[in-house]
């Protein structure tokens, strides 16, 4: 007999316990966001945060949250037919407007060359973002979603996403850019990481936009540049495709609204349709306290009521 087997005691498998794969937190209620919180919204292009979570944006303005914007390029190249210094004042001056509609508190322009970001230093745009969550210490920062890089075909977007999924963890650590604490900034943590995207992989939050929805498309309408871009490369494949749509050449040179309120609508009820809502948005949000079951909805309108913001202009 082997004299070690004497000293251990052998269970059959079946006696061992089964420990669930996902450990829940003993902790109560987990913090939410809400009136008081403040939120940075980090993307590349102006047009971004109202058409991947405008209707969000608009609803955490009217909870009574400080939302942050930062766009991280200079949309100097967006538009068709306009120059470069004309495209990169408009757009800048549509972003500002469209940010107002949504109720934002702050906006900030990094100003790198648009559908550039690929060839610059995702550590450098790291630092911008770490700097600025470090100054609006936000409980909550929402971005491209790092993890649906499938079903995304821009640099500037991967590039940011990136940035900003490092700029999380990087903003606590007192070692990273020593430079912003000697200007009184200290590390931040933030609490929710919120991801949007073209298609979020894994949604753990569905947000109703139905009462949103009207500014989402009037915030998008803002966007006059950049959509008649957006026109013009349809009709560019449309005519490759050897077919015309008579929208599109109305939409053109004409009135975008027709259009887009259609587009924008149609796209929030088929999110919408998919979690038993009228419209929504989604999101995959880190750390999620969901564990089982369809994803949550997230029913803010009992806490509408937030008072107009004015928009301010921070420095980059
Ligand atoms: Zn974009």
């Amino acid at each position: 007999m082997n004299p070690l087997r004497t000293m251990v005691t052998v269970r059959p498998l079946s006696a061992v316990r089964q420990y669930p794969l996902i450990i829940q937190s003993p902790a109560p209620a987990a913090p939410r966001l809400g009136r008081g919180r403040r939120v940075i919204v980090v993307v590349a292009h102006a047009d971004d945060v109202t058409l991947f979570c405008g209707g969000t944006v608009a609803r955490w303005a009217d909870l009574g949250v400080a939302v942050t914007v930062v766009r991280v390029t200079d949309d100097s190249l967006d538009s068709a037919g306009v120059d470069e210094a004309t495209t990169r004042r408009c757009n800048a001056e549509q972003f500002r407007a469209a940010c107002e509609v949504l109720g934002v508190e702050e906006v900030v322009d990094l100003g790198w060359l648009t559908d550039r970001l690929s060839d610059e230093s995702t550590v450098a745009i790291r630092e911008r973002i770490i700097y600025h969550v470090r100054r609006v210490r936000p409980f909550a920062m929402a971005s491209f979603d790092p993890d649906s890089r499938l079903h995304e075909d821009n640099l500037d977007h991967k590039v940011v996403a990136a940035a900003v999924d490092e700029a999380y963890w990087t903003s606590m650590f007192d070692k990273h850019h020593p430079e912003h604490l000697d200007e009184g900034l200290r590390p931040h943590g933030v609490y929710e990481r919120w991801y949007f995207g073209r298609q979020v992989a894994d949604v753990t939050e569905v947000v109703d936009i139905s009462t949103t929805i009207d500014r989402k498309v009037e915030a998008a309408l803002c966007h006059d540049l950049m959509l008649r871009n957006i026109v013009h490369q349809l009709r560019l494949q449309a005519e490759t495709g050897g077919y015309g749509v008579a929208a599109l050449d109305a939409a053109q040179d004409g009135d975008l609204r027709p259009l887009f309120d259609t587009a924008l609508r149609r796209s929030a009820e088929a999110t919408g349709a998919r979690h038993g809502l009228a419209m929504a948005e989604e999101f995959r949000v880190v750390p999620s306290r969901r564990t089982r079951g369809p994803p949550r909805r997230v029913t803010v309108s009992r806490f509408l009521g937030g008072s107009p913001r004015r928009l301010r202009q921070a420095s980059a």
